[in-house]
């Protein structure tokens, strides 16, 4: 057989599985595995570990010990399955996140059925990403019913937490020597950045809380105490002055999209001032002697951490200097460079090859906004050939009425099941 006609066979047998590929996304999304807190990791690990079993993966499971939110109520369960080539090769793995957002307002339809509608599917996860997990896991078993002779091993994980930071996940699992050589060469992580498009990294983010603080008295006498919320009022102004137009000078090389996240952002997350840790809406005639704002950086890789801190201590410094009463604490939230792979890696090359084989026009390279778990990837794991690639429409994520088009995971399942060979015999560079 041609390898031609080998991948031409390939992708009729995954087109032919389409029903199943939407009968496994809605079974997917009606296990609701929400974060926060949580919910259903368990049976939705097991949920794909078993489907794996009996097609002769090996399956084990790893429990996020002790990492943010787990608990025996819901324990941070992760599902890793392998199956090995008949000769030793490379290791080409694909990694979801079966964890999903809340659904949030605003739907018009129940967002955990599944539903389809119009050739596509529709759900919380549904674009992220577990119709990107599910066109994955159909992508490998096609590989497997073909009775390819494939070099190598072929691994599929489904993680949790991505949402909240990915600490129980893929953090945890790279800790554990999952994410690195020898054992995986090649991670293709589908998240939903467009059927057309590889996404190499994404921009840097750094999250951290000002405190501003000032001294109690009665709220009819402001005069003799000192307003922490007045001063939090002048630090806001100075971003807004001062901070947020240089940002927008500041321009990427970095191929981000959308082309508004191209340059350096600031997003004011929150501000909680006055007193009382419940406040229900019933003011108390005090002055405030606290303020506290947690402000939510996204960096670029042409800065660095110390410079994107030092902009904010600088404005902090320069009113401690210059305002009467002025004090502050700045806390460190959560910190990741930014990342992006080599764009003539071998993933990247052979993903947009199968992008412009199977869709009949070739692959944009994108940069994602946000990170996602490719970042701990490459710095626990110290695994650099890894890229973003999914069905899903980006702009759907976290959205209501949330959905994946059918078409797109079909197409995606080709791309991924044929760059996986090319991968699993050395190709791609
Ligand atoms: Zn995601």
């Amino acid at each position: 057989m041609k390898p031609g006609e080998g991948r031409e066979r390939l992708f009729r047998r995954i087109a032919g599985r389409t029903d199943e590929l939407v009968a496994l996304t809605q079974d997917l999304i009606r296990i609701p595995t929400v974060n926060p807190p949580g919910d259903a990791y368990t049976s939705c690990a097991e949920f794909i570990g078993d489907r794996l079993a009996g097609r002769g993966f090996q399956v084990t499971y790893r429990r996020g010990e002790g990492t943010p939110g787990d608990s025996d109520r819901y324990p941070r369960t992760n599902m890793i399955a392998r199956i090995e080539g008949k000769r030793p090769g490379p290791c080409v793995h694909f990694n979801g996140h079966i964890d999903v957002v809340a659904a949030g307002r605003g739907w018009t339809m129940d967002p955990f059925a599944g539903a389809v509608r119009d050739g596509k599917v529709y759900g919380r996860g549904a674009c992220d990403m577990k119709g990107g997990l599910a066109a994955a896991i159909i992508a490998v078993e096609s590989i497997l019913e073909e009775g390819v002779d494939f070099p190598g091993a072929l691994e599929i994980s489904g993680t949790v937490d991505e949402e909240s930071g990915g600490f129980g996940g893929v953090a945890f699992l790279a800790k554990e020597g999952f994410f690195s050589r020898p054992r995986v060469d090649h991670v293709i992580i589908p998240e939903p950045l467009n059927v057309d498009r590889v996404c190499i990294g994404h921009r840097g983010v750094w999250w951290a809380e000002i405190e501003t603080h000032g001294r109690v008295a009665h709220g009819s006498m402001p005069f003799l105490g000192n307003c922490a919320v007045r001063h939090m009022g002048c630090v806001l102004e100075r971003i807004e002055a001062q901070l947020i137009p240089r940002l927008s000078q500041k321009r990427t090389a970095m191929p981000v999209v959308p082309e508004g996240a191209r340059q350096s952002t600031i997003n004011i997350n929150s501000i909680h001032g006055g007193l009382g840790e419940d406040y229900d809406g019933m003011p108390s005639p005090l002055v405030p002697d606290s303020c506290r704002m947690v402000i939510d950086r996204r960096y670029l890789i042409e800065e660095d951490e110390r410079e994107v801190r030092r902009e904010i201590v600088d404005i902090l410094e320069a009113l401690k200097t210059t305002r009467p009463g002025f004090a502050y604490g700045l806390r460190e939230v959560l910190a990741f460079p930014p990342t992006m792979t080599d764009p003539n890696g071998p993933v990247v090359r052979a993903i947009s090859a199968e992008i412009e084989r199977v869709l009949g026009r070739p692959a944009t390279q994108v940069v994602s906004p946000g990170t996602y778990d490719q970042k701990h990837i490459v710095r626990i794991g110290h695994l650099e050939d890894c890229i973003a690639y999914g069905p899903g429409i980006l702009d759907l994520a976290h959205q209501p009425d949330e959905y994946v088009v059918i078409e797109d995971m079909v197409n995606a399942a080709k791309v991924m099941a044929a760059a996986a060979l090319t991968l699993l015999a050395g190709g791609g560079r």
